[in-house]
């Protein structure tokens, strides 16, 4: 079965808000094994509704709208469908007792128009909406299903969950479900790990293999069809074996976590600690692993130590490093690693780290936008740096810095 997608609204054309009914429904219609091939936004405007429910029936088995089922009078989807399908709206009874009784609980006077939202198409069977008032519909008419839901997702969400599921897995018969299986990769760019793999991903029939890069990770999706998981992971084992076999030294899971996750987790395992200096990534780092629940077993704390003045009272870094002619400066090897020396002295956690570098938009000390260090104390007393010349904006480059801070204590603890 193909489906197509079609938000109506104008506020997502005039980009006020986020198309997330989409994504929503394209990884509840994944779960489902149906195969989402486009997603359409139309603004409420009748002729353009109408024009993208006809292109849609041409191409997809199913067509499912969200939008525009309101009260109002640019709440015309169903109006639009109707013409489309040539069926009349009609009253939903048990939708208007609904709609009635709140309007009198609350002691509100109800307009006409709120009527509307207890419409639906002749001969379609109505999705309930559990959060607000307007009734949703399903209908099969000729070759293609449809299926309307309202907009606001807080109502979209459970009518499609609750009610058009099932409603579709009716009408669907026995279609197998997708299901996939997500390998996280650190310390390697997307095109590096693509080029190590570029024969598999050519070769790929059943499972497919999809590698993406997000936030400063790396991730393959192997996705198959299958009735189970269990059942997917025998048909995902030769691959996966292969690419692990590749990548190991950058694998750091097989499911969809963050790296920070998989670090906390070693560290529970082998019961250490560990602290982090952070100037240019100014608590960054510190931000993301304490978002992790329990973070507080494994993550000491850390300090911001921006300016030289910091680096030397809070962490003990000398002066003569930081400042001077001869200094190497506060962007350097020798400063990285004098603050995760000092910061691992001063907490006594097993390991900490430390980040300092040049995030732009403007080089500093004479040094590039970009380059970083990143220290590291480890628990048996040896303290190293690393030089990374990382690229991307502000935010980029502080996000990039501390994926590569957390990549060098994985890589301690996972022995790699
Ligand atoms: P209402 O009864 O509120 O009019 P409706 O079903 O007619 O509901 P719209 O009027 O199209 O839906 O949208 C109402 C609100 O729902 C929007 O202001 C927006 O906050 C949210 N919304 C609508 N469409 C989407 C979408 N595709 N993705 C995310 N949110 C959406």
């Amino acid at each position: 079965m193909k489906a197509e997608i079609i938000a109506v609204g104008t506020e997502l054309l005039l980009g006020q808000i986020v198309n997330t009914n989409a994504q929503y429904l394209s990884q509840g219609l994944a779960e489902l094994g149906i195969d989402v091939y486009f997603q359409t936004v139309v603004g409420d405007n009748e002729a353009r509704v109408m024009e993208a429910f006809r292109l849609a029936s041409t191409r997809a088995d199913l067509v499912i709208c969200t939008g525009g089922i309101g009260p109002t009078q640019d709440d015309l989807t169903k109006d639009v469908l109707g013409k489309f399908v040539g069926r009349e709206l009609e009253m939903h009874e048990a939708s208007m007792t609904k709609i009635t009784e709140m309007f009198a609980s609350r002691g509100i006077h109800m307009v006409e128009s709120n009527k509307r939202q207890a419409l639906m198409l002749a001969g379609s069977d109505p999705l309930l909406n559990e959060n607000g008032l307007a009734v949703g519909n399903c209908l099969t008419n000729g070759d293609t299903h449809y299926v309307v839901l309202p907009g606001p997702p807080r109502e979209m969400k459970p009518m499609f969950a609750n009610h058009a599921v099932p409603w579709l897995r009716g009408v669907m018969g026995d279609v197998v479900p997708l299901q996939s299986r997500m390998l996280k990769f650190t310390g390697i760019g997307e095109s590096a790990l693509e080029d190590r793999l570029i024969d598999l991903i050519e070769q790929q029939t059943d499972p497919t293999i999809a590698p993406y890069a997000k936030e400063g990770e790396v991730a393959i999706r192997l996705t198959t069809r299958a009735w189970t998981q269990e059942d997917a992971n025998v048909k995902f084992h030769s691959v996966e074996a292969e690419i692990r076999n590749r990548l190991s030294d950058h694998l750091y899971a097989d499911q969809n976590i963050t790296l920070e996750e998989a670090v906390l987790a070693l560290l529970e395992q082998q019961n250490k600690t560990f602290t982090a200096a952070e100037s240019c990534s100014g608590g960054l780092l510190g931000e993301m692993v304490t978002a992790i629940p329990g973070s507080s077993k494994t993550f000491k704390g850390g300090v911001i130590c921006y300016t030289n003045e910091l680096k030397h009272k809070l962490v003990g870094v000398p002066m003569n490093l930081l400042e001077g002619s001869d200094a190497p400066g506060a962007v350097s090897a020798e400063v990285a690693e004098s603050l995760a020396a000092g910061m691992k002295a001063v907490t006594g956690s097993d390991f900490a780290i430390s980040i300092t570098g040049v995030a732009g938009p403007s080089e500093s000390e004479g040094k590039p936008v970009g380059l970083v260090y990143v220290g590291i104390a480890d628990d048996q007393g040896g303290v190293q740096s690393v030089k990374l010349k990382l690229i991307g904006n502000r935010d980029g480059i502080r996000l990039r810095a501390v994926k590569s801070a957390m990549y060098q204590l994985w890589k301690r603890l996972a022995n790699k």
